[in-house]
């Protein structure tokens, strides 16, 4: 007997970045914060009445509604919260999608953008990026009738790259009539959001997280901010399957490390320099690596396969991120650590090219 849907068995879930136990890893796999979060966060935890955790959390995230508000300069009714933007981009799909209509989004992106289609009985429009795996904004400006949103990750990841926001307003603008979704996971790291529009484009619906530069991955919070009325769809679908996503004590770890703008550009500001120091390494190594925007690079050696250094530095304890899929199957994706993850890294990497040649 098998008790499962034709549905469920129909679908290939999305694969987490592995966590694994048989010993200890430098682990710069899954583009984690290798700093803690603010102090503001650890106080609220230590403050934090357990006695508390006793009743529901507000099912509308009010003071953390109030405070994303006023730290991107919009209201509360133009924030949407959920259990990780994993979750937001998730209730996307129902939210503004119908069986059978179609979804645009790169072939070289974060990968769940296809898993949640095919869950959602929504047909992906894949779109090829360019030879240098880059986005071309032309080709998202004539999409055919039967697609009815866009998704477009800026920076995109596994590549890291960046689109020009110009490029993105042109994109929102030529496709007024359907939306256009911005999922800015990395985007502390660039310059590039799209939040200054959001006035001006009713079409566009900017995904955010605090798993990444707010090294609270664990807490799991991501939010949307788009018009009230998206705002409004988003939690009739929220409603209609759970009304607590987020947890009474993320919803308080949140704001205080929003509020904490100072500790915060101060970590962007080392993951972004150390960035900088690792990519050049790398590229002394022999690696092509491509010119990120976000905490993590994305690099392919001129001789050793991706895959081979992917097990090989598993081996030496440190793990990084390699996909078996077309076009990037040749790369590893790696995040940025500490100074101390990035001499192991490096010292590492150095051993598996040199044992290679
Ligand atoms: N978007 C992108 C591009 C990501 O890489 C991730 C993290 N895997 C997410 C969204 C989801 O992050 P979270 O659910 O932790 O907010």
């Amino acid at each position: 007997m098998n008790y499962l849907s034709r549905h469920c068995r129909s679908i290939s879930p999305y694969t987490a970045g592995e966590q694994p136990r048989d010993k200890s890893y430098v682990k710069l796999n899954t583009n984690e914060c290798p700093y803690p979060p603010s102090p503001a966060v650890e106080k609220t935890l230590r403050e934090y009445e357990a006695g508390d955790l006793r009743l529901y959390p507000d099912p509308d995230c009010t003071e953390l509604r109030a405070v994303i508000a006023e730290k991107y300069g919009l209201k509360p009714q133009n924030v949407f919260i959920g259990n990780g933007s994993d979750e937001v981009l998730a209730l996307c799909f129902p939210t503004f999608f119908d069986e059978g209509d179609e979804v645009a989004f790169a072939d070289v992106t974060y990968t769940f953008y296809k898993v949640w289609a095919h869950a959602f009985g929504v047909k992906a429009r894949v779109i090829p990026v360019d030879k240098e795996l880059k986005l071309d904004p032309e080709d998202y400006l004539a999409l055919p009738d039967s697609v009815r949103g866009v998704i477009i990750c800026n920076p995109n990841a596994p590549t890291g790259m960046p689109m020009p926001r110009a490029d993105i307003v042109r994109i929102a603008e030529q496709n007024s009539e359907r939306v256009v979704i911005v999922d800015e996971a990395y985007c502390d790291f660039s310059q590039e959001s799209m939040i200054g529009m959001l006035n001006e484009l009713p079409n566009l619906v900017v995904v955010k997280t605090l798993s990444k530069a707010y090294a609270l991955a664990g807490a799991r919070c991501g939010f949307a901010l788009a018009s009230p009325e998206i705002v409004d769809g988003l939690n009739t679908i929220k409603n209609s399957f759970n009304s607590y996503t987020v947890n009474a004590l993320t919803q308080k770890l949140a704001a205080a490390a929003l509020k904490d703008t100072a500790y915060y550009a101060a970590v962007i500001d080392k993951i972004s320099k150390e960035r900088e120091v690792v990519s050049d390494a790398l590229r002394a190594l022999g690696f092509t690596v491509l010119p990120s925007r976000t905490n993590f690079v994305f690099a392919s050696h001129k001789t050793v396969p991706a895959s081979e250094i992917y097990f090989a530095l598993k081996e030496e304890g440190v793990l990084v991120r390699h996909f078996k899929k077309a076009r990037i199957d040749n790369f590893v994706r790696i995040t940025i650590g500490t100074r101390e993850d990035t001499k192991a890294l490096l010292d590492k990497v150095a051993k598996v090219v040199k044992n290679r040649s």
